[in-house]
């Protein structure tokens, strides 16, 4: 009988940490299939409309939820800025990296948000790790939702890794599930509740108000991230905790600049003291360089935008609500709603693949879920909306969800 490491390639025999990297990867498995949803270079991007392959396709997938990031004022803005300061700052917050703006763009934040304070970190993933692991030690606990973005789950298992805080992850939003753990923990010790605002997989919102109502009896904390929250619900755009008129109440609510504020980097926002023990204790803040002056600056010009034209924020309802009514007249699967992103559950991986392929060929981009990106058997098609998209480009939309969804056999 042929030895079982006689079949295997040379890179396989040895021990070597890239030896997986020559076996058949997820990547591959996609890539054989003849459907690959990933990496599509755009050539160019106007908001609604970008490029690809030469061909103009309406998009529909992505986080540029207020339509900001093609605006004239923030480009202006972006392109002001690094004449004023050049492309980077080339340091940390901590030493030489801080200019003007960074100051300018934490109090406006913090002003709008209704909070003491404010701190920008470089991105929204690190914003999540910025916040979570300072403020908790070797005896407190953290009580993570189960469907937390990805950057709150690194942030909490680097915490737990290095033997500082017990983390506990409750089911999803289910508030009798957080008590229930709540129940377990010592009285006297820390307990920081973290839960996504808007959950950015299915769009639903959190249940803040038994959460609230639970954090107080058990005096845990909360955080938000309010990534897929800010500029979508709320008073004008303002958020989770203003949906639910908590805004006092949340301790911390943090937030990326990648959708709504159309540029890159994240904020946190709550108690002067609370933010100035972050910027003085965070690694995430202290060791790395300072957003660059282009992004500040058009966050800076985005967060104007939002203060100036309340109605983006009416019109991306719009929008959606639009979308969500006809997908569901057609036959879809479209969980209720209220945010920007308007998922299509499809349960089976094949159909989600075809539906994607038939949508990119007429010219539509959608986000595809499948496994193990969601749980076997849950495969989906997460939509998400523009402040910016025009009816004709919704109708196009619709009319492709039809067709193909026809074709297929899907409705
Ligand atoms: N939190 C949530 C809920 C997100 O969806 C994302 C990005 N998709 C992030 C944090 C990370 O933000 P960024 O992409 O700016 O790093």
């Amino acid at each position: 009988m042929q030895d079982f490491y006689s079949t295997l390639s040379a890179s396989e025999q040895t021990p070597s940490i890239f030896n997986k990297c020559y076996q058949t990867t997820k990547a591959d498995k996609f890539r054989s299939l003849g459907i690959y949803p990933y990496f599509h270079v755009i050539e160019e991007n106007e908001g609604p409309i970008v490029n690809i392959n030469g061909k103009k396709i309406i998009m529909a997938g992505s986080n540029n939820y207020l339509g900001l990031t093609s605006h004239p004022k923030v480009k202006e803005a972006a392109i002001k800025a690094i004449e004023k300061y050049g492309t980077s700052c080339s340091g940390s917050r901590f030493l030489t990296g801080t200019l003007d703006l960074h100051l300018e763009l934490e109090s406006r934040l913090a002003a709008f948000m209704g909070r003491d304070a404010a701190l920008i970190f470089s991105t929204g993933y690190q914003t999540s790790q910025g916040v979570i692991q300072p403020l908790v030690g070797r005896n407190d606990y953290i009580l993570s939702d189960k469907e937390n973005h990805a950057s709150i789950v690194s942030a909490t298992l680097i915490t737990k890794g290095t033997g500082n805080s017990n983390l506990i992850r409750y089911k999803h939003n289910d508030m009798e599930d957080l008590e229930l753990q709540l129940k377990k923990i010592p009285w006297e010790a820390g307990k920081m509740i973290v839960s996504d605002g808007v959950f950015s997989t299915f769009g639903n919102i959190v249940n803040l108000e038994k959460l609230h109502e639970i954090a107080r009896r058990y005096h845990a904390q909360i955080i938000l991230d309010d990534a897929h929250a800010f500029g979508v619900i709320g008073d004008k755009g303002r958020g989770t905790a203003s949906q639910f008129g908590l805004s006092k109440e949340v301790d911390l609510t943090f937030c990326t600049f990648s959708k709504t504020l159309a540029s890159i980097g994240g904020f946190v926002t709550g108690d002067a003291r609370v933010i100035d023990f972050l910027k003085h204790e965070s690694p995430a803040f202290m060791f790395s360089a300072s957003p660059s002056p282009a992004s500040t600056a058009s966050a800076l010009a985005a967060l104007t935008i939002l203060e100036q034209e309340p109605d983006r924020v009416s019109r991306l309802r719009y929008n959606t609500g639009i979308v969500r009514k006809e997908l569901r007249r057609m036959g879809y699967e479209v969980p209720d709603g209220e945010t920007a992103i308007v998922p299509i559950i499809l349960y089976d991986t094949e159909k989600a693949c075809l539906l994607w392929q038939g949508l990119f060929e007429e010219g539509i981009f959608v986000n595809m879920f499948i496994p193990p990106a969601v749980p076997e058997g849950k495969a989906m098609l997460r939509n998400s909306f523009m402040a910016t998209h025009e009816e004709s480009q919704l109708v196009r939309i619709l009319y492709s969800y039809e067709i193909v969804g026809k074709k297929l056999g899907i409705i």
